[in-house]
């Protein structure tokens, strides 16, 4: 027993120095091509040097009304603060993205009522897709789940209708919110098919809720989700219809990958 194990002993040495010869540590190591310099930013918030910021200023420049005018967006804007404009609808970029990283934060008033899904309800749209039904898309939920309860796969950090957060990491009403998410986009063949399905990886307060979850088709609020085959496209803001009081964003910038 004792003589089989250190045969066994000289013979991983002996194949680990044959291996040691046989290769150079060289051989696994490459310089080229080199990765851009980005400064990350210190603050919190501050956007990395590279990023495209959607919300930052004080202009709504990058956004406009989410309807077939894409007039401006006319949601209200106060020190670098927006806030969501319930009777103008949801919001938009004017630039298409494909994929992202994207970094986004939001704040549900301190005196928000109501309960389930008409508690501080918005959504990040990754893609904002004009369809028949009305508007479309893949919908990351924004809610107040801060001790208020909903179908789970329909709570903040959720892939809405399909996948539950991994937790809930939502924080008290009144205090700042992050999210943090890399998305690919779905990619279609020639004839309109799905060739690749859309990832999510999100991080909902700097806590993991979604991981590279793969996306089943659209979020719609009724019926199954769907593909139905887009290129670049708009990243989207709801405005939702419940009667609580609107949220809002500030800091909200994109790096396209
Ligand atoms: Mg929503």
């Amino acid at each position: 027993m004792k003589k089989t194990y250190l045969l066994s002993c000289l013979l991983l040495l002996v194949t680990g120095m044959q291996a040691q010869q046989k290769y150079d540590p060289k051989e696994t190591e490459y310089y080229t091509p080199v990765p851009r310099i980005v400064n990350p930013g210190n603050l919190p918030g501050q956007p990395p040097s590279d990023a495209i910021i959607l919300l930052g200023g004080n202009d709504l420049s990058e956004w406009v009304n989410d309807n077939d005018k894409a007039g401006p967006a006319e949601w209200l804007l106060e020190k670098g603060v927006m806030t969501v404009n319930k009777k103008t609808g949801d919001i938009r970029t004017k630039r298409n993205f494909t994929d992202f990283q994207l970094h986004l934060e939001y704040r549900i008033p301190e005196n928000i009522t109501g309960s389930g899904q008409a508690r501080g309800n918005s959504g990040l749209f990754l893609a904002s897709l004009q369809v028949k039904e009305g508007a479309g898309g893949y919908e990351l939920q924004i809610l107040d789940n801060y001790q208020n309860d909903t179908y789970v796969n329909g709570q903040a950090g959720s892939i809405y209708k399909q996948y539950p957060p991994l937790v809930n990491a939502c924080k008290p009403p009144g205090q700042w919110q992050t999210y943090d998410v890399i998305w690919i986009a779905p990619r279609f063949n020639a004839d309109g098919s799905l060739k690749t399905a859309a990832t999510l990886t999100a991080f909902h307060n700097g806590v993991l809720v979604q991981n590279n979850a793969l996306l089943k088709g659209d979020t719609p609020y009724t019926g199954p989700p769907a593909y139905r085959p887009h290129g670049p496209a708009p990243i989207k803001l709801q405005s939702h219809g419940d009667k609580s009081e609107p949220i809002s964003f500030q800091n909200i910038w994109v790096r396209e990958l």
